[in-house]
């Protein structure tokens, strides 16, 4: 039997963990602050700030808005990083992605506060986590441990596959997998003979941003499959990078498109604001 890992429910237990803490916290007079920065409207931009305000809001965060127009000047956005950085009353700071293309994300990104990069994605922090030191971790890798360990997946000594090397899943994704004494490979578009790479994969975790493209015959009879790609599918229907219906009986856990590593992305996201606090 397939165990299809439930990462709604697993996010919803980790954030009920969160709101128990944020509630002490509360009794003891700290209130916690994440401040959520857009610039301009794009729609899907919206519905994902939109998201995170109600995570916060659900466990008892606070929000601050940071709405600022599309013409917004790279200057004056980093302006506010800088007030952001220095206020005590703002723990976390997120800057929704992607900025418009005159505004350099990588200049923004590395303004915030490693302390309070909720993302981790601050040079400072993706440092701290390849030597094993204490930051936040980015909140998908970050999440896929905690759904392979709360579905009692065991992962030392285990063969991993991370197929995609981007700097937000695939290389932490990676390093946090090796963390957990896997035996770690990280493949990418120019791997040559993926079939038979990933085919060596206990747990199989796929970034690679390509709808459905692995089918079973990229599986081996028994693995573990991590789903993290999100589209729409030909009829309009959320579907990942692996193609579910053809590889789940060849599994022996998979996590679903959506309410998979989807959910446990926004979670890990307040795990790291409620974090803050102690770092
Ligand atoms: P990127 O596009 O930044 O990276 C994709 C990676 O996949 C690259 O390293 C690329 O290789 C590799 N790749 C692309 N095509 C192939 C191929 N045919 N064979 C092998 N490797 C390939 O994507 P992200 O890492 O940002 O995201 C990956 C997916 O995860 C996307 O679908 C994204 O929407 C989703 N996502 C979901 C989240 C969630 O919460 N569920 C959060 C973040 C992302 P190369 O480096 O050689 O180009």
């Amino acid at each position: 039997m397939t165990q299809v890992i439930n990462g709604k429910e697993i996010a919803g237990q980790i954030r009920e963990e969160l709101r128990h803490k944020v509630m002490k916290w509360k009794a003891e007079g700290i209130e916690i602050t994440l401040a959520v920065v857009q610039v301009g409207n794009d729609a899907a931009s919206g519905i994902y700030v939109r998201n995170k305000k109600k995570a916060c809001e659900d466990i008892g965060i606070h929000s601050l808005s940071c709405q600022l127009p599309e013409e917004t000047k790279e200057q004056e956005l980093l302006n506010l990083i800088d007030s952001l950085n220095s206020r005590q009353d703002v723990n976390g700071i997120l800057v929704q992605l992607p900025l418009p293309g005159h505004i350099s994300e990588e200049k923004v990104l590395d303004r915030i506060s490693p302390l309070k990069d909720v993302d981790g994605f601050h040079p400072r922090n993706v440092g701290a986590m390849c030597i094993g030191k204490t930051g936040f971790v980015s909140c998908t890798p970050a999440g896929i441990i905690e759904l392979l360990k709360r579905s009692n997946i065991e992962i030392a000594g285990k063969e991993c596959v991370v197929i995609g090397r981007s700097n937000i899943v695939g290389k932490p994704m990676a390093l946090l997998m090796l963390r957990e004494n896997a035996t770690v490979t990280i493949a990418h578009s120019k791997t040559k003979n993926l079939k038979e790479v990933a085919g060596r994969a206990d747990i199989l975790i796929v970034a690679a941003g390509r709808p459905k493209m692995i089918t079973s015959d990229y599986v081996k009879e028994g693995a573990v499959v991590i789903d993290v790609g999100i589209h729409r599918d030909e009829n309009n229907k959320l579907c990942g990078d692996v193609d579910y219906y053809n590889v789940a009986s060849r599994c022996s856990a998979i996590t679903p498109v959506p309410g998979g590593v989807g959910p446990m992305t926004i979670a890990m996201l307040m795990y790291n604001c409620v974090e803050s606090i102690s770092l």
